[in-house]
């Protein structure tokens, strides 16, 4: 992905995904100009600030309702777990992403509450996105 100075992206994956990408690299160079941990947690919260403004964005989860579907026609260049992630640092909240039946990403503390399920159905993969609010 990089050499330094250039970001090379793969063509043919989805636009979105190639935003996600860039912004994650970015993130790595902005971290490592400013001599903070330049981990991938710290990358991926990068990205997701760059890509998805703090402020406006929390206004935008509010209206949404924080449904996940009407944040993505409002930020098509954002992945639906770059939405997720970043709903979950705007806001309490528990996002699990389920992949093919596997859990692989939980963020946020635990709940007891109701989560509300959403169904992701794109480039041949199935996934279910789970946000709550939490505990
Ligand atoms: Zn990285």
């Amino acid at each position: 992905m990089r050499d330094g100075s250039t970001v090379f992206l793969p063509r043919k994956i989805r636009l979105e995904r190639q935003h996600g990408l860039a912004a994650h690299e970015i993130g790595h160079f902005l971290l490592a100009t400013a001599g903070m941990e330049n981990s991938e947690d710290n990358a991926r919260f990068m990205a997701g600030a760059l890509v998805l403004s703090r402020e406006d964005f929390a206004d935008d989860v509010i209206r949404a309702k924080w449904d996940l579907h009407r944040l993505k026609t409002w930020h098509p260049n954002a992945s639906f777990e770059m939405l997720a992630r970043r709903l979950a640092q705007v806001e309490r909240a528990r996002v699990e992403i389920v992949d093919a039946g596997r859990r692989r990403v939980v963020v946020g503390p635990q709940t007891r509450r109701e989560m509300r399920a959403f169904e992701i159905a794109s480039g041949g993969y199935r996934r279910v996105i789970r946000v709550g609010r939490a505990d």
